[in-house]
């Protein structure tokens, strides 16, 4: 008895969220993300990721809400994800992936360094993907990047990566007027959730008055099925159940890179980029499944 009232429970929540998630298409404080006072300020944004369905897996609120709101999202994936030699299949899928989630083809770019290799415990040179971000910066006018947060989500050693290198260009460039935007890691309870977790997302985001920590919640969370479905060689079941589950498809919270924190990151960067290899076997042994998932 106690176990049917605790699932009906459970059902009962997840179903109010999801309402929750369909009923909030304005997020409170999106205003100081994008807006520029009370003015709408077009941004031009570079999401930088790791691999071909980064994108879908993880960011899907958050490019909808910039498209749906006329910001001009530019997509930089730093490696074609060849590590189990399927690279120029996802190459396509990530292409594919940005129709459906209406970001034009000419503004994803799709890297295949040698020395920016998809794989665990392959480190990425920080100074070789700052100088790749602040390159791409350069040509498309950026004034926004959204990235990784330093945990990247699942963990990955690529996905910190990623955010060791932004990190590393905005420390390097300090006066530059570039916003910084990272996304946050939650714990497994939070990130396997769904839409449940929206009511924390939210209170965690009012608790930042200043705008520092934003909510963005998914205004179709349908294209992110939609999105994932066309990396075909990943679309498992596994994905299929993750993408359901996780609360990465229904919401995004973003939070603002700060100078006095970065600076005090690029302290321990050396320190950090020798330890990700040994983090990686680290988190293959002890929670294998999840990295598998992800
Ligand atoms: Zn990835």
């Amino acid at each position: 008895m106690a176990f049917l009232v605790i699932t009906g429970f459970l059902f009962f929540l997840w179903f109010i969220s999801l309402f929750k998630v369909l009923l909030l298409p304005r997020i409170p404080f999106a205003k100081h993300f994008t807006h520029n006072g009370r003015a709408f300020r077009k941004r031009n944004v570079l999401l930088v990721i790791a691999h071909p369905d980064d994108e879908s897996m993880f960011f899907t609120p958050t490019i909808n809400f910039l498209t749906s709101k006329g910001h001009n999202v530019q997509i930089l994936c730093l490696s074609i994800g060849d590590a189990d030699g399927k690279g120029k299949i996802r190459k396509q899928e990530l292409f594919q992936a940005c129709v459906a989630l209406k970001v034009p083809m000419q503004q994803v770019k799709i890297l295949n360094h040698p020395d920016l290799q998809d794989g665990f415990g392959k480190v990425w040179n920080h100074s070789l993907l700052a100088k790749i971000i602040e390159k791409e910066i350069t040509n498309c006018c950026i004034d926004m990047i959204i990235t990784f947060d330093k945990y990247g989500v699942s963990g990955h050693c690529n996905h910190r990566d990623v955010h060791y290198g932004v990190t590393k260009l905005l420390h390097d460039t300090l006066q530059r007027d570039i916003e910084v935007w990272e996304l946050v890691s939650t714990n497994i309870l939070r990130k396997y959730s769904g839409p449940v977790d929206i009511w924390l997302s939210i209170f965690l985001a009012m608790l930042h008055s200043n705008g520092t920590m934003q909510c963005l919640v998914n205004v179709d969370s349908r294209r992110s099925f939609i999105a994932m479905a066309q990396h075909s060689s990943q679309w498992v079941w596994f994905r299929k159940l993750f993408v359901a589950l996780s609360s990465y498809t229904y919401m995004n919270t973003l939070r603002k890179a700060e100078i006095q924190r970065i600076i005090q990151t690029v302290g321990t960067l050396d320190k950090k980029t020798s330890y990700c290899g040994g983090y990686g076997m680290c988190v293959l042994i002890v929670t294998h499944y999840n990295y598998t998932l992800l």
